[in-house]
Formats: structure tokens, C-alpha cells, sequence
């Protein structure tokens, strides 16, 4: 059994909750609470303030009987990403916060625990279950929690064109599926005998992918293809992106370039992106190096800021950043902007300076944007989801299954019947699990 710590105790990652600080920046509106979940959050509402000395007792009353009634088969999961100081909730409550390649391997890794609640987006949510065992339950605590990257790279976006390069290139097209897509996609990328990525091993994957020869089809994240592409010292003119998804259904000859483009391509970028890393600019970048600051960014930021900052990497590498910086440092965290806030309180308690890249220039100190639909998972869905699990009252709208298909306005699910699901789960089984050998073996 789990026992809270206190409020200010650091977690696994060094995280502390800073006491008279507001645990969550904004409320969401009452109605955008599912039915079950809205008792919770009109209590929660209620509450005179959102620090933590008054939210965590109101959240202990429903946590810690969960806690106490699960035992050690109850798994609480966070990514980096996640709104407020909700990351600090989950450690607080013994789970574990990491990025998207470990969180998906959270479920293998720990069979004793068969519930497992994920305070994060729907695609990684599913990504646990896909590789979690029939005996493994999970959950999400908000089913409306989509990414805004993978929502324009949906199973009937995605399948059509891959139909029509298949007929072009036959069985020399190799889709690599970004850890950011749906069960969908990731059984895709199996089919074809290629293998899931996250931001860390996306070069190890993409290389591998290579070795096999003809063509490559990365999807969603363009700006991620394009960096790891040149990481590996792909020429650009070797690369070439498909039409924007947002324009609807495309031909092949829409491409920038046309067919020619196509054909000489050896990577083909799905045109999707993500709204957070999308705002940095290379002129920010200058901006803080001029200053002297030492700038640090995600991948999935456009090139032109990749190649220009100190250094690169995912999210686990930007903590780790963070947690070897020395006293009297100063970085620009180029990412989301709930993960520089928590860096930058790091910073604070450690004596080294932190700033947002999308400060630049300007006077104020929170201009970077953090995920707004990762946010959607706030203090009252995290104790709605445990109370509701513990009285066996919990909706089938928070259960995530392989291969459900969300829709993110209402949260609503398209789910696949039992057979057509088990197919799914061992395509996109074959793609993860291919993901991890490639990943250990470069790890070795
Ligand atoms: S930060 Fe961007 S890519 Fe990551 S979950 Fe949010 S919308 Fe998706």
C-alpha cells in the first residue's frame, strides 16, 4: 500500500509541490466533465483555493481508500507533459512520471499490477494496453485528452494514402509510426513490417528502417522525420512531405514536387505537426545564445531551430538536462511549457535559471504553451476515476482498449469487436516490440 508523502517532499524526479502555489493554472468549465466525473469536480470548484495544502486533503479523502483497496495492483501513470502540478500528484500517490517510450512499457514491465490509470493522452494510453496482458485494465482519466499531432493522422487519413503508395512502390514502402499515433496506425506500421518510434529512438529506427531498403513513410510528426532524417545524414532532396492532412483526402501527384518528388524520395513525411513545438522560431533561438543562455529543444521543433540549438532531445533528455545543471546555469527549454515551469521551479530550489524558449524578447514569463488537451486531466478526474474504479461504478468511456477509436470532442470510442481487436494487437505488438529490440540493442 501507498502512503502520500507531503506536499513538499520530491518525488522520483525531483518534483516538489510548492507550498501556497496553485496545484492547477485554470479550472476546466463544469460541463465539460463527464456525467459520473461531475460531482468531483463541483466539489473540487468549490474548494477555496488550488493550493496544496487545501486540495490535497479534499483529493487524500477519495485517493488514499483507492490506494488502500487496490494495493499493489493499482499503477498510476503521468507524462512530463501533463497540466499544473498534476505530474507531482501522481508521484505524490507512488506512480510513476516519465515520457512516452517508458510509459508505454509500464504495463510488461509490472505485471503484478493489473489497474492501471493513465493521466495523460489517449495514444499513450493505449499504447500500455496494447502491450499490457488480458489480466491488465487500463484507463484514462479523461477520454476527451487527444493529441492535437495524432488527430490529423487518423486510421481513414493515413490508410488511404498508404494504399496508394503501396500500388506505386508495392511491398518497398516501410511505414515507421511515431509513438504519437493510434493502435491504429502503430498495426499499420507492423503490417508493413515496420516498428513504432518515440523522439529518443526515432534515429536508431529510422536507420534500422533504412538497412531494409526502399522507401520510408514517417508518420505524423513531419518536423520529426525531417531532423532525424538529417541527423542520419539523409539529403533533403531525398525527402519529401505529403500534402497537408488538414486540406482532406489528397492524391499522390498534390505532393510538393509532384510524382517526381515522390520517386526520387527514399523518406515520405506525413504532414502533420505538433502546436507546442511549432511556435519556436529560429530567431528565438539567436535571441537567447546572444544572451549567453545555453538553449535546449525537442525534436519535434521545426529544423531550422533544431539546427541551431546547443542541444536536442526528448523529453527524458531535457529532465536529465535539467537534473545534472549546475549551479549559476542558465537554459532555454524549447518544449512544453508545464515541463519548463516545473524545470524552472527545479532551477529555483537548485540555484541555476530557467527560461521558456518563446520568452524571447519578451518581458513575460509564462509565454510558452503547454499541451492544452494533455491538461484536460486535472485533479477532479484523477479522484472521480480512483473513487469510481474502487466502487466499481467506473465508465466504460475511461476504459481503453486496443485499436478504440476517439473521438476527442466527446470522447466517445469506436471499438473494434474482439477478433478484429486481437489482430490489431498483434500487428501493432510486432511494430512496439520491434521498437524495444532495436532500442536495446543500440542501448547495449
Ligand atoms: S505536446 Fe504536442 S505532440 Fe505532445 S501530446 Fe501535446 S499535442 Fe501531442
Amino acid at each position: 500500500m501507498v502512503s502520500p508523502t507531503t506536499p513538499t517532499d520530491p518525488g522520483p524526479t525531483g518534483l516538489s509541490l510548492t507550498p501556497g502555489l496553485p496545484i492547477c493554472q485554470t479550472d476546466l468549465p463544469l460541463d465539460w466533465y463527464q456525467e459520473e466525473f461531475k460531482p468531483y469536480a463541483e466539489e473540487y470548484l468549490a474548494l477555496e483555493d488550488r493550493t496544496p495544502e487545501v486540495v490535497f486533503p479534499w483529493l487524500d479523502s477519495y485517493v488514499q481508500p483507492a490506494l488502500d483497496h487496490f494495493g499493489e495492483s493499482l499503477l498510476l501513470l503521468a507524462h512530463f507533459y501533463m497540466g499544473g502540478e498534476i505530474v507531482k500528484l501522481v508521484e505524490r500517490y507512488g506512480g510513476s512520471v516519465s515520457d512516452s517510450y517508458a510509459l508505454a512499457l509500464q504495463a510488461r514491465a509490472k505485471p503484478e499490477k493489473t489497474v492501471i490509470v493513465e493521466s495523460a493522452v489517449h495514444f499513450m494510453a493505449e499504447a500500455v494496453a496494447i502491450l499490457a496482458r488480458p489480466d491488465q485494465t487500463t484507463w484514462i482519466t479523461n477520454p476527451k485528452a487527444g493529441c492535437t499531432m495524432e488527430m490529423l493522422a487518423k486510421d481513414y487519413q493515413v490508410e488511404p494514402a498508404v494504399d496508394m503508395l503501396l500500388e506505386r512502390y508495392g511491398d518497398d514502402l516501410t511505414v515507421i509510426a511515431y509513438m504519437n499515433t493510434s493502435g491504429r496506425i502503430k498495426a499499420l506500421a507492423g503490417r508493413t513490417g515496420g516498428a513504432v518510434c518515440t523522439s529518443s529512438n526515432a534515429h536508431h529506427v529510422v536507420e534500422w528502417a533504412r538497412r531494409k531498403g526502399g522507401k520510408l513513410l514517417f508518420v505524423p510528426d513531419q518536423h520529426l522525420g525531417v531532423n532525424t532524417a538529417l541527423r542520419l545524414g539523409l539529403p533533403r532532396e531525398r525527402l519529401v512531405t505529403l500534402p497537408d492532412p488538414r486540406r482532406g483526402a489528397f492524391r499522390l501527384e498534390d505532393t510538393a514536387g509532384g510524382l517526381e518528388a515522390l520517386d526520387r524520395s527514399e523518406m515520405i513525411l506525413w504532414g502533420s505537426e505538433c502546436g507546442v513545438h511549432t511556435i519556436f522560431s529560429a530567431e528565438m533561438v539567436r535571441w537567447w545564445q546572444e544572451r549567453g543562455w545555453r538553449v535546449l529543444v525537442h525534436p519535434e521543433s521545426r529544423p531550422e531551430v533544431v539546427s541551431l540549438a546547443d542541444g536536442v532531445g526528448s523529453t527524458q533528455y531535457l529532465w536529465s538536462q535539467v537534473a545534472r545543471a549546475e549551479k549559476g546555469e542558465r537554459l532555454v527549454i524549447g518544449t512544453e511549457g508545464h515541463f519548463v515551469r516545473n524545470a524552472r521551479a527545479e532551477g529555483r530550489r537548485r540555484g541555476f535559471e530557467v527560461r521558456h524558449l518563446a520568452e524571447a524578447g519578451t518581458a513575460h514569463a509564462a509565454a510558452g504553451c503547454g499541451c492544452a488537451t494533455m491538461s484536460r486531466n486535472d485533479p477532479p478526474h484523477l479522484a472521480g476515476m480512483l473513487d469510481l474504479l474502487r466502487r466499481g461504478e467506473a465508465p466504460d468511456l475511461n476504459r481503453v482498449l486496443a485499436g478504440d477509436s476517439v473521438d476527442e470532442r466527446t470522447g466517445r470510442r469506436d471499438r473494434l469487436d474482439p477478433e478484429e481487436r486481437s489482430v490489431l494487437i498483434a500487428d501493432a505488438s510486432r511494430a512496439l516490440e520491434r521498437m524495444i529490440e532495436i532500442t536495446e540493442a543500440a542501448r547495449a
